[in-house]
């Protein structure tokens, strides 16, 4: 197992765009082992590759039984959407309504350079999408409708992970370390 802190809400690599990989080597194929793991453990239906701080399109899925990676995806969306509830391993405990597209085929390659073609409709399409959008450093809120993105930001910055270094710190009544006030 080699399983990875995976990156919050905040850190910049999150908003970074990702590099496509250009060598299909021993370090790809020990990332892709690296996000398999993370992913199962979380548990989560998908990851990509900045959510571990790497810079590379890469991510991979476990939905419905279906588990697998895809690098460098280019994606095939239908026009017809809908909106479902989704959730972030970058913004653990939340999850809000979202529209996808329903339908995606995306090509691209597995880790040893062979050409592959995923195909899949409403969950696995909505992870796809999603995983694709954190290699552009695009977060789901960001395709909600502006008033769920407001509510999707205040629940953000209440949220117990979201800005506190050590919130475990407070409720320690012996230690009063931490901000002055
Ligand atoms: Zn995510």
């Amino acid at each position: 197992m080699a399983v990875k802190p995976i990156r919050l809400f905040g850190d910049p690599v999150l908003r970074t765009p990702a590099e496509p990989v250009k060598d299909f080597d021993k370090e790809l194929r020990q990332l892709v082992k690296d996000l398999t793991d993370t992913m199962i453990d979380a548990p989560g239906a998908g990851l990509a590759a900045p959510q571990l701080g790497v810079g590379l399109r890469v991510f991979t899925y476990y939905v419905d039984d279906r588990l697998g990676h895809v690098v460098n995806p280019t994606l095939d969306l239908t026009d017809e959407q809908e909106t479902g509830d989704e959730g972030c391993l970058s913004l653990p405990g939340l999850a809000f309504p979202t529209p996808r597209s329903v339908g995606v085929v995306a090509k691209g390659y597995n880790m040893h350079g062979e050409p592959i073609t995923l195909e899949g409709t409403h969950l696995l399409a909505r992870c796809v999408q999603h995983e694709t959008d954190h290699l552009d450093g695009i977060l789901f809120i960001d395709r909600m409708d502006p008033e769920q993105r407001k509510a999707a930001m205040k629940a953000v910055r209440e949220a117990e992970w979201f800005g506190d270094p050590a919130p475990v710190v407070k409720q320690s009544p012996h230690r009063t370390f931490g901000k002055a006030i």
